[in-house]
């Protein structure tokens, strides 16, 4: 097991003591610098500085959603009301995809940046890469916050080799001849690979790669798919999370692969919330809830109170590891949840309970909602990809039906489909038709 560095492994009670402090002293800068901010807390009914109180009183103030952001910007501040620094302090500027087309842009000083590369070198790191070793990532970063992420390889000292997305071929050439000890993917690519090495009888498991990392999207840390891609690698598999609007790898895990740290502590605080009501829920072993997370020493765009839409399952355990502090699984994305009688759904967890039916099933499914939007009426149709050698089997089906009601509380209709006939990526995958 690598060794944490010395700020990972202090108290946890240690930490929180002195992001109360920081967390005090950027609601300051809030109010100061912040347009966006000023406005929102008074309109809430928080006049000054004195009246918000500190880390334990966070709950009463007010969350904020990306749209609210969008919705205050303008040609003359494509970036937003919360833009705090002044042009010549802003030394990048990321955009987001964004849904809409318009993208939104993150500017980071150079202290933010910085405070970006030490979280997601941390977050890395906790995998078990170390200095001198090769890395083969496969991000097109461009204009996105995974940029950011790259420099923490740096930061690490690993040899960096950048090959980026869609040309599989480019990739395994790479590995082959370069003998990297690590790859880092979404968790979509790196089972792709599989199939792609399986169909052409390459072994990818006698491959140099001893360490698969995965981020991008939830699914590296759900214990089926996962026991699929170390088989399928021959190597270990770990996963990052990060959240573009806050920071690029902010949780990354350790070898004992019972959550992801975070590498970001010191810098963000972390809230638990129940997304329909938005009510603040307690950070303990085991809940479950949407993480919602504030920025403590930003300086060109600072949030507070971010709605992240991940869905997260929390540990609180103690790590062999030494690094303190909570851990997090992502379940799956706030937007892709279903509710299916009243009961809370998410793909990745119906692919996580399908999967486990390997290697009769390929572990590629597909939620076919009847009805738009978020509220389903049962059974919820689910596909579920058979294996290239497997044939359609009503009992296995209902055994699958049968293992959905069980863990998910959710009936479904399971139809088997034949290998290869849903979609795959060399991104991410869509669980959910739309
Ligand atoms: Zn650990």
């Amino acid at each position: 097991m690598n060794s944490a560095a010395e700020a990972e492994t202090r108290p946890w009670a240690e930490q929180v003591a002195a992001d109360d402090d920081r967390y005090r002293t950027q609601l300051a800068y809030l109010f100061d610098r912040s347009a966006f901010y000023r406005e929102k807390l008074r309109a809430a009914g928080f006049a000054s500085i004195r009246a918000v109180g500190g880390l334990a009183d966070i709950a009463q103030l007010p969350l904020t959603e990306k749209r609210e952001i969008r919705a205050t910007c303008t040609p003359d501040n494509p970036i937003g009301a919360h833009l705090c620094a002044t042009p010549s302090e802003i030394v990048r500027i990321y955009s987001t995809s964004g849904t809409t087309g318009t993208p939104s842009y993150i500017p980071l000083t150079a202290g933010d940046l910085d405070n970006w590369v030490t979280a997601s070198a941390r977050s890395y790191q906790a995998s078990g890469i170390a200095t001198g070793q090769r890395i083969v990532t496969t991000y097109n970063a461009g204009p996105f916050v995974a940029g950011a992420a790259l420099a923490a390889f740096d930061r690490i000292g690993l040899c960096h080799v950048p090959v980026g997305t869609g040309n599989t071929e480019r990739l395994m050439l790479a590995i082959e001849l370069l003998a990297p000890e690590a790859a880092v993917l979404t968790p979509s690519y790196a089972a792709y690979l599989v199939e792609w090495a399986a169909e052409r009888n390459t072994d990818l498991r006698s491959s140099s790669v001893q360490r698969v990392l995965v981020a991008g999207e939830p699914g590296g840390g759900e214990p089926a798919f996962r026991t699929m891609l170390e088989e399928g690698w021959g190597a270990r598999v770990t996963e990052a999370m990060g959240i573009g609007d806050i920071g690029p790898a902010l949780w990354g895990e350790c070898e004992a692969q019972d959550g992801m740290h975070l590498g970001a502590r010191g810098f963000v605080h972390v809230e638990l919330i129940d997304p329909e009501t938005g009510t603040a829920l307690e950070v303990v072993d085991g809940a479950t809830g949407e993480l919602v997370l504030t920025h403590l020493q930003h300086r060109a765009a600072p949030l507070l109170r971010f709605r992240t839409r991940d869905h997260v399952e929390v540990r609180t355990t103690s790590c062999p590891c030494g690094r303190t502090g909570p851990r997090v699984r992502c379940i799956g994305r706030t937007d892709d949840m279903l509710i299916v009688r009243g009961v809370n759904v998410f793909p990745s967890a119906v692919r996580e309970v399908v999967s486990a039916f390997a290697p009769r099933v390929s572990g590629h499914i597909l939620v076919r909602p009847k009805a738009p939007g978020v509220k389903q009426e049962p059974p919820l149709p689910v596909s579920v990809e058979l294996a290239p050698d497997a044939a359609a089997d009503a009992a296995l089906a209902e055994a699958i039906r049968e293992r959905l009601r069980e863990l998910l509380v959710v009936q479904a209709r399971v139809d088997l489909v034949p290998a290869g006939s849903l979609g795959r990526s060399e991104y991410k995958s869509k669980l959910v038709e739309h």
